[in-house]
């Protein structure tokens, strides 16, 4: 009986020990991948969880896209920049992109980048490039939740950390 304890418990801490790949919006990281030439650093994420394997992506950069770029946002389901040209295409791929990382890697959760057109969870802007914030999601943050990845905003970090600390 004491055997059968002790190997649960070391079966525990292994568990717990184990690192986690968690997929995170690039700009976050502190690149310069904004469609400004930008980012978005979070401070001290790495020293917080080091047993995390933060795995970055821009969907925007690895779809091909150029930085710095026109800002893109989404109207009547299509992504266009504020003149107008049609970006969906590259949006999409780089939403796939992103897919294709969470499957390789065994990803579940994601940290994104709030309010942007690809990244941003709950509340993107509504298309006409006036700062007006609507409900909706970026079309990679689209794409992840449907595909069952756990997704939170750079503006829910203390929800993250509470999750990630309860794993
Ligand atoms: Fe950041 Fe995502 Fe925009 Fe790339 S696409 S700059 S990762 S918010």
């Amino acid at each position: 009986f004491l055997i059968f304890i002790w190997i649960l418990l070391c079966y525990n801490y292994i568990r717990k020990d184990k690192n986690m790949n968690v997929l995170i919006s690039r700009c976050l990281l502190g690149i310069n991948c904004r469609y400004d030439g930008k980012n978005n650093k979070i401070k001290n994420l790495r020293e917080k969880f080091p047993k995390i394997n933060f795995i970055d992506v821009c969907p925007e950069v690895d779809s091909g896209m150029e930085t710095p770029r026109k800002p893109c946002e989404i109207k009547n389901s299509k992504v266009i920049n504020i003149d107008g040209e049609d970006f969906t295409k590259e949006f999409n791929k780089g939403s796939q992109i992103s897919l294709d990382l969470c499957k390789k890697y065994n990803i579940k959760i994601a940290l994104l980048k709030a309010k942007s057109p690809s990244c941003g969870k709950d509340y993107i802007y509504d298309g006409n490039f006036d700062k007006n914030l609507i409900n909706g999601d970026g079309i990679t943050c689209q794409v992840l939740k449907k595909n069952g990845i756990i997704i939170f905003s750079e503006k829910e970090i203390e929800d993250f950390y509470s999750y990630i600390s309860a794993k």
